[in-house]
């Protein structure tokens, strides 16, 4: 018969950290935590394969578990000296989810399950404390409202608010508030409250099976590339209760700071209340240590449960080899832990705690590497705010997730989304809770009135990498009304406002922002990846100053140099013009020669700055009619410089109208019908070359590649024009893009021409699939949803397709020429997934944009580590 049921209790377990896949996350954390003996109250766990099953067999529960759970229940019976729906000694439970993968508030879970009037009563004569009894026989019914019977939250808030304030000393106010909580159920759902704690234990947990297909749950999904198949389980545990007074508490801590990965605890902490108040931020909470006196704080009220404390964050820490993130309750003075997790961190906090614990002899240098995820480099890119000028602050609050953003001001998610497209958007609440989170997701940055640093808001924003204040004292969120007010200040929606997630400041308006530096230890980490990898970064870099901060990222040459983008600048733009338009070949030659001291001036700045290491130069690539005039007076004015009528003009831009110019006459193909405007590109490289050496004696290693070839006899015409440019001693290779299907199958014959290829994979996958880039928005986000396409085949390579397209080419291109080099420029250079099949394939560079070079070092030393584990 199956076993869907794994028990945990202190000092021994059915599970252990390895069943993550059966117990999901929190049930083998709790298993594993149990096993090393700390307080953990006894429960156990319903594996995936109930969900499993019960969303196959239209959701029905397995006839056997409904028995295997009786009997868990008996065996949690002796585990825990209480007896369920016993009104001697009441067992109360609560019953949580946990997915396999942390889905941190995305699913739903009930606290003191079991409860009725009787056991209530019986409850409060026990305990001696009455109000805890009431307290946690309200909670159980809103909670078991909101989530099981589905009645909107606002509804149980209000009651409580209302009856708080009519409070006066003939009701008995507890009795009353429960009541009210029963009549709300009875309007809403036209049934009594379930009094049968066996009844209100199977509907809580069929309810958090229900849960797993939640939109909230399911959009999390998405966004983290969770598989729905997964399922969660669900942890059925006897309740510690945190709130029975003041030497009771509630907490979440961080063993080390999770926004910059400081080796000390940081948390914060509730007394007398129990755990959804600290994540839902209704309640403002304490921190555990705090560095002044005047804040109160657990280290202070409760010194030797904060010892405590410490000492099972360093062990845990120790036994997973990584920060946790860990919720405890203290139930008159004893202290049990109810959940621990790896932290969600920053990456700069990521990078600070694998390089400490490397230094600490936890990890290794290639643990460490593997701990980082390259994308979440991105958010180090993050500019801050310039606080060396002077700004007006508009309000203060906690610093809840690092970086600095701009946008205009959103009041609900949905405002959010609408605006998001045509803006940047900051999303502005009093707190936020999973529903938001699509509306966070599309935002720059996220401020919310409420919350302390663990607050809904706080957790998610630091996990997309997005700046987010919270907590923000005398701010006023007024949503139906479109404005908040701070400090006699009104803001409205679409007005623009500054965050700045690492201090906590809001300003009006538009604040200067300063560039990131990189800390040591994001040095360092960088540098133990160049000593694993052997995957050569460059970047993709034309201006002087791209190419300086490509080789401050590391960048180790220029994988590519668009000649047409420095085409573009305003003192090179006309005498395009005048080459393009020219009628005759002398009138195209006078207009090149007016160029070609301008191009030797920008490729001495470039060869300046790289000071001999290796730049690939890509002949003009792009179709004519990219760089013509749109406005008359432009036209005017090329008229005038060519002594032509504006007749004349407009037919010759006729004439140059293409119907499909991505597909047309570019890249060699301009080359070999107007070879004068290679000549003049191939002589201002030369000419630049060696007026450098001369000049300062820089030796600059040359590349000369070849665009959108699809034929050798093409490639052996433009080789021509640029021997005959070279005439001398300059050293240079000659290569080509191989960005057509043709090319790449006719790989053997242009390779015996050349010394390298460089995979143009934009171009590539263009060709490959028959689908436009710039025409890709109408249908391709339908393809991903619908699942026909895994992923944007222009974000991540396609391995399948145009990676055998790249094989095949590697593979009759090094018959051709067995010394081939081989890289790739296209967007794909920057993505890690990509990066790995580079790797695997046996590339010999990856060339990406400056600031993906440091993500591009590191994933391409997780691809060799991942290579040589396999
Ligand atoms: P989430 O995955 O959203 O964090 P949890 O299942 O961890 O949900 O539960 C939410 C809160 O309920 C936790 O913060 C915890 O403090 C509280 N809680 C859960 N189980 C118990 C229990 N057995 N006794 C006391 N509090 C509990
Ligand atoms: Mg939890
Ligand atoms: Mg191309």
């Amino acid at each position: 018969m199956n076993k869907w049921i794994y028990h945990f209790k202190a000092g021994c377990a059915e599970g252990n950290a390895n069943l993550q896949k059966l117990l999901g996350g929190k049930g083998a954390g709790l298993a594993e935590i149990s096993n090393l003996g700390l307080a953990v109250p006894p429960g156990f766990t319903i594996s995936t394969e109930v969900c499993e099953y019960y969303y196959k067999h239209n959701s029905i529960l397995p006839l056997s578990f409904t028995e295997q759970l009786a009997k868990a229940i008996k065996t949690l019976e002796q585990d825990s000296g209480k007896i369920f729906a016993s009104s001697d000694n009441p067992l109360l439970l609560s019953v949580r989810s946990g997915a396999r993968a942390s889905m941190p508030g995305m699913m739903d879970t009930i606290l003191n399950v079991g409860m009725n009037d009787e056991i209530a009563e019986k409850l409060a004569n026990i305990s001696g404390n009455r109000d805890f009894a009431y307290d946690s026989y309200r909670r159980f019914i809103e909670m078991y409202g909101t989530v099981v019977l589905d009645i909107p939250h606002y509804l149980f808030e209000d009651s409580l608010e209302l009856n708080r304030l009519q409070n006066d000393d003939q009701t008995d106010l507890p009795l009353k508030i429960i009541q009210d909580y029963k009549k709300i159920i009875l309007k809403y759902t036209a049934q009594e409250f379930p009094t049968d704690p066996f009844m209100q234990l199977k509907t809580a947990i069929e309810s958090v099976l229900k849960s797993w297909m939640c939109d909230r749950a399911i959009t999390y999904r998405q966004l983290n590339d969770i598989p729905s198949s997964w399922g969660t389980a669900v942890n059925v545990q006897s309740m510690v209760f945190g709130n029975m007074g003041e030497s009771s508490a509630t907490g979440v801590v961080f063993t080390r700071n999770p926004a910059n990965g400081n080796k000390q605890i940081f948390g914060e902490f509730l007394v007398n209340a129990q755990g959804e108040d600290v994540v839902s931020g209704v309640r403002t909470p304490m921190p555990i240590i705090s560095s002044d006196s005047l804040t109160s704080s657990m280290q202070k009220l409760m010194p030797e449960l904060c010892d405590e404390l410490q000492g099972i964050c360093s062990s845990l820490e120790e036994h997973f080899k990584d920060a946790q993130d860990i919720e405890f309750t203290i139930e008159k003075g004893k202290l049990y832990i109810l959940q621990t997790r790896s932290a969600k961190r920053t990456a700069a906090a990521a990078i600070k705690i694998a390089v400490d614990m490397v230094n600490e002899k936890v990890l290794s240098k290639q643990e460490a590497i593997m701990r980082i995820a390259p994308d979440s480099i991105n958010q180090l890119l993050h500019a801050t705010i310039d606080y060396s000028k002077e700004l007006p602050i508009l309000a203060q609050g906690l610093p809840a997730s690092p970086g600095a953003a701009t946008g205009i001001v959103a009041f609900s998610p949905y405002d959010a989304e609408e605006m998001s497209h045509h803006h940047k958007v900051i999303l502005v609440r009093n707190d936020t809770s999973p529903e938001d989170i699509k509306g966070m997701h599309v935002s720059m940055g996220i401020l919310t009135a409420r919350g302390g640093m663990t607050s809904h808001a706080a957790v998610v924003a630091r996990g997309m990498g997005k700046p987010c204040v919270c907590g923000v004292n005398g701010l006023v969120v007024n949503e139906s009304d479109g404005l908040f007010k701070i400090n006699g200040i009104t803001v409205r929606k679409g007005d623009e406002i500054t965050i700045d997630g690492s201090s906590g400041k809001v300003f009006v308006g538009r604040a200067p922002l300063i560039q990131p530096i990189f800390s040591e230890e994001f040095k360092i980490l960088l540098s133990w990846a160049d000593e694993v990898r052997t995957l050569s970064v460059r970047a993709n870099a034309e201006t002087p100053l791209d190419c300086a901060s490509a080789l401050k990222f590391g960048a180790e040459g220029v994988g590519l140099c668009r000649t047409e983008h420095m085409f573009f600048d305003a003192d090179k733009i006309p005498l395009v013009r005048e080459m393009i338009i020219a009628p005759d070949f002398e009138r195209r030659k006078k207009a090149i020669d007016k160029l070609l001291p301008l191009q030797i001036q920008d490729f001495k700045e470039l060869f300046r700055i790289l000071k001999g290491k290796p730049i690939n130069i890509r002949l003009l690539d792009p179709p004519l009619h990219e760089f013509l005039p749109h406005l008359e007076e432009d036209k005017e004015a090329l008229a005038g410089t060519l002594n032509l009528s504006i007749a004349t003009i407009h037919n010759r831009l006729n004439a140059l109208h293409e119907v499909n110019p991505m597909l047309g006459h570019r890249g060699c193909r301009l080359g070999i019908t107007y070879p004068e405007i290679y000549q003049m590109q191939v002589q201002a490289i030369s000419s630049a070359t060696r007026e450098l050496k001369l000049e300062e004696g820089i030796t600059t290693t040359l590349e000369l590649m070849i665009p959108l070839i699809s034929n050798v006899n093409e490639l052996t015409r433009i080789k021509q024009i640029i021997l005959q440019e070279f005439e001398g001693e300059i050293p240079f290779n000659v290569g080509t893009m191989i960005e057509l299907p043709r090319a790449a199958l006719m790989a053997e014959n242009i390779a015996k021409e050349v010394e390298f290829f460089s995979f143009g994979t934009n171009d590539l996958t263009q060709t490959t699939y028959g689908i436009s880039r710039d025409d890709i928005a109408s249908f391709l986000p339908h393809y991903i949803e619908k699942k026909i396409f895994e992923h944007d085949p222009f974000v991540e390579i396609d391995q399948e397709g145009v990676g055998e397209l790249i094989k095949i080419s590697i593979e009759r291109g090094k018959l051709g020429n067995p010394k081939l080099k081989l890289g790739v420029c296209g967007e794909h250079a920057g993505n890690p997934a990509s990066i790995d099949f580079f790797h695997k394939i046996g590339l010999d560079y990856i060339s990406c944009s400056p600031y993906r070079i440091p993500i591009a070092r590191l994933a391409a030393a997780q691809a060799k580590i991942k290579s040589v584990q396999n």
